[in-house]
């Protein structure tokens, strides 16, 4: 079995090359043709957690489990929040064939995913975005989203200012312009595509602020009783998942807004995977606000996984 460590897994598969597969990736899951039981969480001391997300796909021929420690305050300490491993086995014999390191496959995947719903659901013109929070997602997230639209400025904020400052000075060369906000209100007023990577529970980001054109990538609030957008925020946009399934039981923003009676269970238009086969409308008009809410799939950390294995075999 291969052991990928986190260096090998960024050299190896680049953000921008990563889009297009997990695109693919999602069609497969919006057609059946993966199998993606419930992600479980199971609670430690502190508001820890252990994360473990098993799946399958046909094409590629493999299944396999990510194991993944959740520790929010681990970044105080100079460790990533999200620690872990995947493991990728060949279903035609049951062999493990790779063990990867999951933080940077999950920066890698999910930071893709959010590009390829961008590329997909934001108007073309789009020239401004807002990325709320500035850690470990909103590290991959810059150059995925610079793959897919022509973006003249990129502003920041996160609840820290010095650290949406450094995240600014960090990516200075990454963007041709790129600004610290002060308020999460500032940062998205004017701005095109937002995109949410706080590990806030509570809302950042607020219906009340939206403007009519605007895209907005909720990626950060992957459990139920987590919320970046407020039920307005959820109730005004076209609303889109990467799975139904999921979003069901873990979409805090939907459920909360579905419990309010913001919305109703047909608010919820359909998966990504089906916006990219076509089977269902994405944006429609150029002044409509569109929503694409992320919780990050298995078949995401497969696709992924085997390609950049194959890549290392090859
Ligand atoms: P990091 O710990 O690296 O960064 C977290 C960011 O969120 C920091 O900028 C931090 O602000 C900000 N933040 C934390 N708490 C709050 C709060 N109460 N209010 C406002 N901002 C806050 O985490 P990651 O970047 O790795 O992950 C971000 C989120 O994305 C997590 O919740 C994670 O679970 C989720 N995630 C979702 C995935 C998906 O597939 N959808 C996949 C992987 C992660 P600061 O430090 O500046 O104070």
């Amino acid at each position: 079995m291969i052991q990928i460590s986190a260096k090998e897994i960024a050299r190896i598969l680049p953000v921008g090359e990563c889009i297009d597969l997990i695109e693919k990736a999602m069609v497969a899951v919006s057609s059946g043709l993966t199998d993606q039981p419930l992600r479980s969480i199971m609670p430690l001391k502190d508001g820890n957690a252990m994360g473990m997300m098993p799946g399958a796909m046909r094409d590629p021929a493999v299944h396999g489990m990510k194991l993944i420690s959740l520790y929010p305050d681990n970044p105080r300490r100079g460790l990533s929040s999200h620690q872990g491993l995947m493991l990728i086995f060949d279903t035609e014999n049951g062999t493990p064939v790779a063990c990867l390191d999951a933080s940077e496959l999950t920066a890698l995947r999910t930071a893709a995913a959010t590009a390829a719903a961008t590329r997909a659901l934001a108007r073309p013109d789009s020239r401004v975005l807002a990325i709320l929070g500035a850690g470990e997602q909103a590290d991959h997230h810059l150059p995925a989203q610079m793959a897919v639209r022509d973006y003249r400025q990129v502003r920041v904020w996160t609840r820290t200012f010095e650290h949406a400052r450094d995240y600014a000075d960090r990516h200075g060369g990454d963007a041709p312009e790129i600004a610290a906000f002060a308020t999460a209100q500032e940062a998205v007023a004017g701005a095109d595509v937002i995109v949410t990577v706080t590990a806030s529970p509570e809302p950042v980001l607020k219906g009340a602020w939206l403007e009519a054109g605007q895209h907005i990538n909720l990626v950060g609030a992957s459990i139920a009783a987590a919320r970046e957008i407020d039920d307005e925020g959820v109730a005004c946009g076209r609303y889109f998942v990467d799975l139904k399934s999921s979003a069901a039981v873990q979409a805090g923003e939907y459920l909360g807004a579905l419990e309010s009676g913001a919305i109703t269970e047909a608010h919820l238009l359909g998966e990504i995977g089906e916006v990219y086969s076509g089977e269902i409308a994405g944006r429609t008009s150029s002044d409509e606000i569109t929503i694409y809410k992320s919780l990050g799939t298995a078949a995401q950390d497969l696709a992924a996984g085997y390609e950049i294995l194959r890549r290392l075999m090859c």
